[in-house]
């Protein structure tokens, strides 16, 4: 049997996505560029899943653009973000996903003034040092990108307080919220943010697609050359199914939303208590309380020679888990993230995630399966 717990590097598709996506790989194969039948009918669809997207964020339709995935999202909004609006100076967070954290850095190469704020050791920022570089006197033009939640330790920010900071501050405000989307309620009319991405994988929507939402009144320029799709922003022939396929993962998650919070928080907190119980040695990293995410916890085990090749045996074990995030779990020795809250050298980290398909028996053998490793 296999246990996966590793829903947050990617969740499995929806049935019902795959059922909603399937006439758009073979009966309604039109480009929707195309002015016949054919494309008027992809067109529809693609502008009804907008419309959708949008009422779900309580966004209006103009502020949703369709891309590949939350790393294309990312990079265009924080490298548009700074030849469009004449961002001068990024502040940001050690913690971010590498598609920020790259991009930053390749844009600080670029001339860009970068400030990265401290995190403490439950990977939280430090806010009082954000408002006070905001309100530095001749401050220039600068965006704020911080991640609404933490990919690898389930840390979240509080997007009404720091958008509200931005806001007052008269800085732009952009927020990774790829482990977010169709996971947390977010209302775009009420939280005053510029930009954020989503990735429909993360959701039980396909890989390979995702969307940015660009605030009315701030306007960037396309990050690809190519044709008019996305009105204008983002080239390409549109990805139809995939698109179809994200509004059904979204449409899923909104009628349920509720009652899939309420479980995960609950294998969360089953999980918590079993780890205390069973591997007291076992610590957790980030925050873990109702202000986290429900769906990621990640642990740290004593090094011994089981823990040190804690993935591998867990893989033995047929449990799939991740040490970091999914692209950096290969590579050895600690995570940006776990070097960035000072997490001990001594300990191996793994972190386990949870979808609405994950029972209390996975967890009951992943624990078995850390207990016999310490
Ligand atoms: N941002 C966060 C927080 C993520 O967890 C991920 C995926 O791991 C990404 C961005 C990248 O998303 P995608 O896989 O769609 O490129």
């Amino acid at each position: 049997m296999k246990v996966y717990l590793d829903n947050a590097a990617t969740t499995p598709l929806d049935p019902q996505v795959l059922e909603e996506m399937m006439p758009y790989f073979t009966t309604h194969f039109g480009n929707p560029n195309s002015i016949h039948e054919y494309g008027r009918k992809t067109r529809s669809a693609i502008e009804k899943s907008r419309k959708i997207v949008a009422q779900i964020l309580n966004a209006s339709t103009a502020e949703i653009f369709f891309t590949s995935c939350g790393t294309e999202s990312n990079n265009m909004i924080l490298k548009q973000a700074v030849t469009s609006l004449g961002v001068k100076r990024i502040i940001s967070s050690p913690t971010e996903h590498h598609c920020v954290l790259h991009s930053v850095k390749t844009l600080e190469k670029q001339g860009v003034a970068v400030d990265w704020l401290e995190v403490n050791e439950f990977g939280e920022v430090n806010i009082a040092m954000l408002e006070n570089l905001l309100a530095q006197p001749n401050s220039p033009t600068t965006l704020v990108s911080l991640m609404h939640a933490n990919n690898e330790i389930g840390t979240m920010i509080d997007l009404d307080a720091v958008a509200l900071l931005c806001k007052k501050h008269h800085s732009y405000f952009h927020s990774d919220t790829v482990q977010t989307i169709a996971h947390k309620e977010i209302d775009l009319q009420k939280t005053p943010i510029d930009f954020i991405s989503g990735s429909a994988h993360k959701f039980h929507g396909p890989k390979g697609i995702g969307f940015v939402f660009i605030r009315n009144g701030v306007t960037l320029q396309p990050f690809m050359d190519g044709g008019a799709q996305e009105r204008n922003m983002r080239a390409g022939t549109e990805n139809v199914a995939s698109i179809i396929g994200l509004c059904k993962a979204m449409e899923i998650w909104q009628a349920n939303k509720e009652n899939q919070q309420l479980y995960l928080r609950e294998l969360k907190d089953y999980m918590i208590a079993l780890v205390k119980e069973k591997v007291p040695t076992a610590l957790f990293n980030g925050q873990i309380t109702a202000q986290s995410l429900d769906h990621v916890l990640s642990i740290s085990l004593p090094a011994n020679t089981k823990t040190d090749l804690l993935l591998f045996n867990l893989d033995i074990a047929g449990i799939c888990a991740s040490g970091a995030s999914a692209c950096a779990s290969g590579s050895l020795g600690a995570s940006h993230v776990m070097e960035a809250i000072k997490a001990p050298i001594d300990r191996r980290t793994v972190r386990f995630s949870f979808s609405k398909n994950t029972t209390k028996e996975e967890i009951d053998l992943a624990v078995d399966a850390l207990r016999k490793m310490v």
